[in-house]
């Protein structure tokens, strides 16, 4: 059999490799110089002060701390789409607040702002919204009405890295913004994540969220800066002593990590100009099969990531079309299951767009990885396995 084509792939080598040695050499693998340089890096990437910017140890953990800033706790309700990741359901429910899952449209499985707005109440604390696949959604206009509502807006911008609307980053439209480098993302540092905190003081307060709530006490401090040495050369008296500001845990990330980060940002823009061009491969190779729906057009003065690429099915063969696909060897899925379908959450919503869209929707593989024969090859057997039909019931 030819090789398995893979939904998604990591693109790291000798550089990072290089990288990673170079700070094997300085002695120094924990939180310090290199972290701060990827910090800087990415809040110039999204076009916003080092200051706002914090690494972390996922994107997951970042969720938790932007929870922890937004103070949601018993009686707030935090409304999120019902095609979201875990982790932001699990840092509402977790904090005692209620998740309020909203619908989506089914075309993008963004939620529209009259999603949003249908589920706000007096209650509402915060929204937190994805960008699907990379699509920008209405972000715009959903920051809007929050504002005007005086509720938080978190922006969970692990799928839109590189994402922009009339020129400004998804995930700073509103209060905080989320990104993960774990090992299925576009920028791969292994693991690791980073937040943005719009407010100056609240960012301030998140890396300490961010580190065990510590403080340490002597002027001049580095804060987060975990090199002993480098703190007691400032402030030579006491450098030692510190004080606790919240009982959190650890979300922070070390040297190794953000060294193969730097490296993975400077190659983001060539990712994503391969991920597009094999998007327009697909849009072109599939759009004539019938029964077959592909993403919309992107709306004017908005980029992708181009991090997911799906269709759609008319008919009710989704499962047999994915299933029939593994068997040659090409590897798909859909993300992400429903969230007020788990039972944990404790939903009793009825969201019938996003529940057609879940039974329809098939991500295909997309990833800068993938050669022109890769992409033929999805193409071809695609709309071999969608005009099989099933063989006849036997009597
Ligand atoms: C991967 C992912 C996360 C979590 O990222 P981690 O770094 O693995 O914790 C959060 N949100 C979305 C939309 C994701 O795809």
């Amino acid at each position: 059999m030819d090789q398995m084509i893979n939904v998604v792939q990591p693109s790291l080598g000798e550089r990072e490799l290089a990288a990673v040695r170079e700070v094997f050499a300085s002695n120094w693998v924990g939180r310090g110089p290199r972290t701060a340089a990827f910090e800087e890096a990415f809040a110039r990437h999204l076009g916003v002060g080092p200051e706002h910017v914090t690494a972390t140890n996922s994107c997951s953990s970042a969720t938790f701390v932007a929870a922890d800033l937004l103070g949601v706790g018993p009686g707030d309700e935090v409304v999120l789409p019902t095609v979201s990741f875990v982790a932001a359901g699990n840092a509402i429910a977790g904090r005692g607040a209620r998740p309020v899952f909203c619908d989506v449209d089914e075309a993008t499985l963004n939620p529209t702002v009259a999603d949003v707005e249908a589920v706000l109440t007096e209650r509402t604390k915060a929204v937190i919204i994805l960008h699907y696949g990379g699509r920008p959604g209405a972000v715009a206009e959903i920051a809007e009405l929050c504002r005007d509502r005086g509720i938080r807006l978190v922006e969970d911008a692990a799928l839109a890295i590189a994402s922009t609307v009339d020129g400004r980053a998804c995930g700073t439209f509103g209060d905080m913004g989320l990104w993960s480098f774990d090992h299925a993302k576009m920028v791969v540092t292994v693991d690791g994540g980073m937040l943005y905190v719009r407010d100056p003081e609240l960012a301030a307060q998140a890396s300490k969220i961010a580190y065990l709530g510590l403080e340490q006490r002597a002027a001049g401090s580095t804060g987060l800066f975990h090199s002993g040495y480098d703190q007691a050369l400032r402030s030579p008296t006491r450098w030692w002593d510190y004080d606790v500001v919240s009982f959190t845990g650890r979300s922070t990330t070390n040297d190794v990590l953000s060294a193969i980060g730097l490296v993975q940002l400077s190659r983001l823009a060539e990712f994503v100009a391969r991920r597009r061009e094999v998007a327009r491969a697909y849009d072109e190779g599939l759009s004539d099969v019938a029964g077959l729906r592909l993403p919309p057009p992107l709306p004017a003065g908005q980029t992708s990531s181009y991090f997911m690429y799906w269709v759609q099915f008319e008919d009710d063969i989704r499962d047999r079309v994915a299933r029939d696909l593994l068997e040659r060897g090409i590897y798909t899925t859909f993300r992400y299951p429903l969230m007020h379908q788990v039972a944990a959450y404790g939903s009793r919503a009825v969201l019938p767009r996003a529940e057609a869209a879940a039974d329809r929707t098939l991500l295909l593989p997309i990833h800068q990885a993938l050669s022109d024969a890769d992409v033929d090859r999805v193409i071809t057997e695609v709309r071999s396995c969608v005009a099989a039909r099933p063989a006849p019931a036997a009597f």
